[in-house]
């Protein structure tokens, strides 16, 4: 056995534009000092334009996988070398996984999400509203049609965007599904079991209600919001205030989170080793 000691640690970075304020490398590297895994991930700035160049960098220096956000999501997936089934479904990656020399595309915003959500309501013959049409709403609802919910209606601001999931579910999934076109304050149907906040509609420093009519918000539905920052955002405290079981977006970060980690390293780690920064 060689006394030498090894310097070397595995690397993982995290590619966005703007990226300066994802909270993602405190709860990462928490977890791995935690875990004490010879790992380190970096917050890396890459503009479009420098996308194709910053992942050639990575593969070069033998990075063991990156996150992708905003806005590279869909951008790159014509660089890597195949797609996992969720990231297939959704047609969009926020991880990469080097296995074996090949750098393979995952998706674990939805499982990350639909983990969340088991803790409060069970999706399966639920009938769920889904507020935005963007990234996490294409992986949110095509994990949630992936469980058998009863219905999704989809409610966007922008016709295009709005089409284009409902084509990717269509094509993808037997859910059925409605698009709203969303005009002034939305009504939310009073059989509805589940409302998802989508949007980016609440992130801080914007902190502004999402327009929907708070009195169709009733007992016994749950509502979810995605916006971490601040997680307790103001459509949340008027849906408790309206009796609803309510489920912030932290779940989700923290769960998306510990998926990744198993990718690039096969270790499980605990959730409160993430939430520790
Ligand atoms: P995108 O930019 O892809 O999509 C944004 C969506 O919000 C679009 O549907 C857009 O509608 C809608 N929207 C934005 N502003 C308004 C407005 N004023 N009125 C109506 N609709 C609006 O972003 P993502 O889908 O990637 O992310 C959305 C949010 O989800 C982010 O802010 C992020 O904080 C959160 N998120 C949380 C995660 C977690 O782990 N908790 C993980 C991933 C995301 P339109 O098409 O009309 O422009």
């Amino acid at each position: 056995m060689s006394n030498e000691i090894s310097f070397k640690k595995e690397l993982i970075c995290n590619f966005g534009f703007p990226v300066w304020d994802n909270p993602t490398e405190a709860m990462i590297e928490a977890a791995f000092e935690h875990h004490q895994m010879r790992f380190r991930y970096v917050t890396t700035e890459v503009t479009a334009d420098n996308l194709k160049a910053a992942f050639e960098g990575v593969k070069a220096m033998g990075y063991k996988g990156f996150n992708c956000t905003i806005p590279h999501k869909v951008a790159i997936i014509k660089y890597l070398d195949g797609l996992g089934e969720s990231a297939d479904l959704m047609e969009a990656v926020n991880c990469v996984v080097e296995r074996e020399g090949r750098y393979i595309g995952e998706n674990t915003d939805g499982k990350g999400f639909l983990e969340s959500l088991q803790s409060v309501s069970k999706p399966k013959g639920k009938k769920v509203v889904i507020l935005g049409a963007g990234g996490a709403a294409r992986a949110v609802s095509v994990e949630l049609a992936l469980s058998e919910v009863k219905d999704i209606v989809i409610v966007n601001r922008s016709k295009e965007r709005g089409e284009g999931l409902i084509d990717l579910l269509k094509r993808k999934t037997s859910v059925p599904v409605q698009l709203i076109l969303w005009k002034g304050d939305y009504q939310i149907p009073p059989d509805t079991d589940i409302v998802i906040n989508c949007t980016s509609i609440g992130l801080s420093p914007n902190v502004v209600r999402v327009p929907v009519v708070t009195e169709t918000l009733k007992k016994g539905m749950v509502v979810c919001d995605l916006i971490v920052n601040p997680p307790y955002t103001p459509f949340l405290a008027e849906a408790e205030a309206h009796g609803c079981t309510i489920l912030d977006g932290l779940g989700m970060l923290v769960n998306q989170g510990k998926i990744a980690i198993k990718y690039w390293s096969g270790v499980e780690v605990d959730s409160l080793s993430c939430e520790k920064n």
